[in-house]
């Protein structure tokens, strides 16, 4: 009998063309620092490249794996560059690699408990093992009223918590009823976007979130946040909702925990601690004291896949009352009832997110936590902020450089003394140097450039370098006629 057609990849050719993935994947890491940290192309530049109509015949995987050289390449700025210091790390691990791999390669929908048990029951293990490793309260553990779960971003974290909250404040009628006006909330005006993206997706508007005056380091001041809340409720509003960051995206600033929970307690409003990137810092002891007060939070959220070498997409979502956010967020459809849901004694995390798929992520979580250890974690993200600490003092002590604010952990804000266009000057031509890349802000109306420290490779070497170029790019700029003045 003729064997039936058939196009998918063989055994064999997955096993060659995976050995040669790894092995790309490997030289890649190896090679990284020869390539622009930024990528180079202009827009359109990597479309142009590509057949305008997919082939009607499969290709082989050789041909596609050059074209990843030739075309993908050039148009990839290189997140896991040393030399990268731009916004935030997104930094990757080898178990952090692997896991996803194995995510993929069992290919499970982890959507309730019974489509995958370990899926379910391995990712709220992890969650509870990073509430003893950044010592977060009791409260967020899956043995008591709250718990855990993996999300993507942090920003669907910080979405579900403001939806949580909409419920919670109007009796867990607005899921099904429709938005009753006059619910308010309050950040600071350094609080990241993802708050107000998720204040017009949650359909209270993104003008209904009051933003709070700030103190000279960028933190919120309590003072301002008890005055507003205060004045808003003598005009007939409601407030339901108030989120710290720890620290801003900005500018690292931390937002004080406990005066601001101090403050939604006496008002009944639902407290969610936004750490996306500095939570990593909790893992050691001594960078604890951000976190006074976190008690008082009802959610918090931090990015394993920002600063913990777990690859993204990997975000941990924590709540204190878990039934505030599933009655929020459940939805049970016929064809998803099965015997171990109703019988309430597992977790069916669909409940706890925006999408009903979800993917194993918790495996490379759980890869990196065994393959560092507490201890190898500790050490790197230790060496991350002792670097931006020297990093801050060779600032502090040039002259032609400022501090903008203290920088309490991995990411330092600083600036050119010679204003504005100068430091617009000299970001751009170092990121076109392709030797590293740097973002900025704007503080205090004032352009910022931000240096921030948490690629897995980065060393002494890589920080020494980039401050070396600074102070060479500014030095040119200032033999340059157009800088003639400074
Ligand atoms: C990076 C960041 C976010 C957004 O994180 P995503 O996972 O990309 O959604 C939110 N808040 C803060 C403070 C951040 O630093």
């Amino acid at each position: 009998m003729a064997q039936e057609q058939n196009f998918h990849m063989s055994a064999e050719e997955l096993r060659r063309a995976g050995y040669a993935m790894i092995d790309w994947i490997i030289d890649y890491h190896e090679r990284i620092e020869d390539y622009p940290v930024l990528s180079q192309v202009a827009p359109g530049d990597v479309r142009t490249q590509l057949p305008a109509t997919p082939p009607q015949q499969g290709e082989s995987f050789d041909v596609v794996m050059a074209d990843v050289e030739r075309i993908i390449l050039p148009g990839v700025t290189h997140w896991q560059s040393p030399d990268f210091f731009a916004f935030f790390p997104a930094n990757v691990s080898g178990p952090g690699i692997l896991g996803d791999l194995l995510s993929s390669g069992l290919g499970v929908q982890g959507m309730i408990w019974a489509t995958s048990p370990a899926c379910t029951e391995l990712e709220t293990h992890m969650m509870d093992w990073l509430v003893a490793m950044l010592g977060l309260p009791q409260q967020f553990l899956s043995s008591t009223a709250g718990g855990g779960v993996i999300q993507d971003s942090a920003s669907s974290a910080t979405l579900c918590a403001l939806i949580a909250a909409r419920e919670r404040a109007t009796r867990f009628r607005t899921r099904d009823q429709g938005l009753e006006s006059g619910l308010v909330a309050y950040a600071s005006s350094q609080a990241h976007s993802s708050l107000a993206k998720a204040m017009m997706v949650a359909g209270i508007g993104r003008n209904n979130l009051h933003l709070v005056a700030v103190d000279d380091q960028f933190a919120l001041r309590p003072d301002a946040l008890a005055a507003r809340i205060a004045r808003d409720k003598a005009a007939g509003l409601t407030p339901f909702f108030v989120m710290a960051n720890v620290g801003t995206t900005s500018s690292g600033a931390l937002d004080p925990i406990r005066p601001m929970g101090e403050i939604c307690r006496a008002h009944d409003l639902w407290f969610h601690v936004d750490a996306a990137m500095h939570g990593s810092a909790a893992i050691c002891p001594e960078f604890r004291a951000m976190h006074d007060g976190v008690e008082l939070a009802d959610s918090y959220t931090f990015n394993p896949h920002k600063w913990l070498f777990t690859n993204f997409d990997c975000n941990a979502f924590f709540v204190a009352d878990r039934a505030a956010l599933i009655n929020a967020l459940s939805i049970s459809p016929e064809y998803l009832r099965n015997a171990a849901t109703e019988s309430g004694a597992v977790i069916d995390y669909r409940d706890w997110q925006i999408p009903l798929g979800r993917r194993f992520r918790a495996l490379k979580l759980w890869f990196v936590i065994r393959h560092y250890g507490v201890a190898g974690l500790q050490h790197h993200i230790r060496q991350h902020v002792a670097l931006a600490q020297e990093f801050a003092a060779w600032v502090a002590a040039d002259s032609n450089f400022e501090l903008v604010v203290t920088a309490p952990l991995n990411l330092v804000c600083f600036r050119h003394v010679g204003g504005d266009a100068v430091n617009q000057a000299l970001l751009e031509r170092l990121n076109a140097t392709g030797a590293l890349y740097l973002t900025h802000t704007r503080l205090a109306d004032q352009l910022v450039l931000r240096m921030s420290i948490g690629q897995a490779k980065t060393k002494r070497r890589h920080v020494l370098q980039a401050w070396a170029l600074i102070k060479q790019i500014s030095a040119e700029l200032r033999q340059s006629s157009q800088y003639a003045n400074l």
